[in-house]
């Protein structure tokens, strides 16, 4: 299985707790004003990677305490990263997923797609919302804008 992505970052201390690999998922519905990664808006940009590449790539960086989904939009290709996440967690990462939907509406469009419930299901903090550029914040840790929210999902494990 691939994965389409704008690109990674190896040693990130802004996108969830500890240093993390960051995976920026290619493609974004959302269209944010402000936004401060138009280069993955489009969904056939970026590049196409194995899953098992990246795989590989994350165990080799010893230091790194989790994994996080950036974008665009990762529940795009929610089917992909939640087959991911499932390997991640059984090697001991934990998962932080970005997304520009809100939870409730994630939570309504997963009974009907299987792949947004399997990505929620292998996600520890859910980071939601859209990025509102009157909301701009640099005192929220891991967020853009004040509407934004850090859920715990290990609480519906
Ligand atoms: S959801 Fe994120 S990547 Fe997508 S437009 Fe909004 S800020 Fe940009």
């Amino acid at each position: 299985m691939k994965l389409r992505i704008a690109g990674v970052e190896k040693d990130s201390v802004v996108d969830g707790a500890g240093i993390r690999y960051v995976i920026f998922a290619q493609g974004c519905p959302h269209r944010c004003p402000g936004c401060h990664n138009p280069q993955t808006h489009d969904p056939s940009g970026g590049e196409l990677v194995a899953l098992d590449t990246l795989l590989a790539d994350i165990c080799r960086q010893k230091h790194i305490k989790g994994v996080t989904f950036s974008g665009g939009e990762p529940f795009l290709q929610a089917q992909a990263l939640a087959s991911l996440g499932r390997e991640l967690k059984h090697k001991g990462y934990d998962i932080v997923t970005y997304t520009g939907y809100l939870f409730e509406d994630l939570l309504d469009l997963s009974r009907s797609r299987p792949d947004i419930l399997a990505l929620l299901k292998v996600t520890d903090w859910l980071i939601d919302g859209p990025y509102i550029l009157e909301q701009k914040t640099f005192n929220l840790p891991y967020r853009g804008s004040a509407n934004q929210r850090v859920i715990d999902l290990r609480q519906f494990e």
